[in-house]
């Protein structure tokens, strides 16, 4: 026998037997989880065409791996978008949007209710990078206009404003985009694709916390940004030069939480109704938001751009201020004091000392955001049992 063809020792058959592809003329109904940090080339020619575009093939973790492109492709389909690049989280996809789509001397015009997260990187990092920011309350549409009148690159909104659960009317806020020759990015983390679908009406980019509902199960951290391929691919070649792109094993459990989506949402916002109702008429309550109340500013919008529900966040401000939650947080058993939103467990959070602590009071308050201001998020838990729980805790706080 030649060199060649002699069989392995075991310490190289350890490192390296059972590699090879697994025969098979039949296909998982399940996806593999693809953990390999890289992919090996069976010569250079293929190297160089998969390099090229020209052939398939995975290179890279941080490119890429079968499980990102199955995310990719059914929140693609999802969304209606030509495209979709997955990430690290919606922070990750957030920044490589802003970082891929701008440069030096421009401008973006933000609703001033934007996700926190999203605020704090346009205001320190992206102005550091030389883009103007602008904050304005995208509430208003002569004040949008204004903004506007003076070029920008991105106007950047949520469908669904946190906390304060205001919605934001995206056919107008397109058309005035269109209008002035800028981007409207929807952050739609909040109204999920089985309530609101963006780009449907008229959004060039949809983002997305996957970490939140379509995930759904407090267990793994993604992002989404979807669109057409024009404004992905520079965009997922953001992602892959910040090393945004997040592991298989989170991109393998958030397309399995999202095989559940419409079910848990259809669930949670109906809960989340009921609760809404129930809170509204409790006298340790001032107001409820939650956009499938009548009284809600914008309920009739919602009722046009959003369907199956109206999602499973609301806020509702405690009559006692901030007193009052102290007291309301420490009796809570099913309801968590937790900083996330969209999952199977039923959350709450004050926003006036988590997300938004940094901000004066004042500043607070031309938000919306009380200082007796709770965010729930509804689970999938049985209502009645949920509505005990906040019962009891609103009675220790009256
Ligand atoms: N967008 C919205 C609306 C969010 O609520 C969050 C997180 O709470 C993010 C983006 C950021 O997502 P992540 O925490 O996955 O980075």
């Amino acid at each position: 026998m030649s060199d060649a063809q002699t069989e392995p020792t075991a310490t190289t058959l350890c490192v390296q037997a059972g590699l090879e592809p697994t025969p098979s003329v039949t296909e998982p109904l399940a996806p593999p989880i693809w953990p390999a940090a890289a992919f090996a080339y069976p010569d250079l020619e293929t190297m160089e065409a998969i390099l090229a575009g020209e052939q398939p093939g995975f290179v890279y973790a941080r490119y890429g791996v079968p499980n990102h492109l199955q995310l990719e492709r059914a929140l693609a389909r999802l969304e209606d978008g030509e495209a979709a690049v997955v990430t690290a989280s919606g922070m990750s996809a957030i920044t490589a949007t802003l970082f891929a789509l701008t440069a030096p001397g421009q401008r973006v015009v933000a609703d001033v209710a934007v996700y926190r997260g999203t605020q704090l990187l346009l205001e320190h990092d992206l102005a550091r990078f030389g883009v103007t920011v602008e904050l304005v309350d995208c509430g208003d549409r002569a004040a949008v206009e204004r903004a506007l009148a003076t070029p920008a690159r991105l106007l950047w909104v949520d469908t669904l404003t946190n906390p304060t659960l205001r919605v934001r009317d995206l056919p107008q806020l397109a058309s005035l985009a269109r209008a002035a020759g800028a981007l409207l990015v929807v952050d739609n983390t909040f109204a999920t694709p089985f309530h609101c679908r963006p780009l449907a009406w008229g959004a060039a980019l949809v983002v997305h916390s996957t970490t939140k509902s379509i995930g759904g199960h407090h267990d793994a951290s993604g992002g989404a940004v979807i669109g057409p391929a024009e404004l992905v691919e520079p965009i997922r070649r953001q992602v892959i030069r910040f090393g945004g792109r997040g592991g298989a094993f989170d991109a393998w459990l958030i397309q399995r939480g999202l095989a559940t989506l419409p079910l848990r949402a259809a669930r949670s916002s109906a809960s989340a109704l009921d609760l809404a109702t129930r809170l509204a008429s409790h006298p340790a309550v001032r107001r409820v938001s939650y956009p499938g109340l009548p009284g809600h500013p914008e309920h009739q919008l919602a009722r046009r751009l959003l369907s199956g529900g109206f999602g499973a966040v609301l806020a509702f401000e405690l009559a006692g201020g901030e007193p009052a939650v102290r007291r309301f947080l420490r009796p809570l058993r099913l309801v968590r004091f937790a900083e996330t939103l969209g999952g199977t467990v039923t959350t709450v959070v004050h926003p006036a000392t988590t997300s938004h602590r940094a901000l004066a009071p004042e500043e607070r308050r031309a938000l919306g955001i009380a200082d007796g201001l709770v965010r729930l998020s509804v689970g999938l838990e049985d209502p009645a049992d949920l509505w005990r729980d906040l019962a009891q805790a609103l009675a220790a706080a009256s």
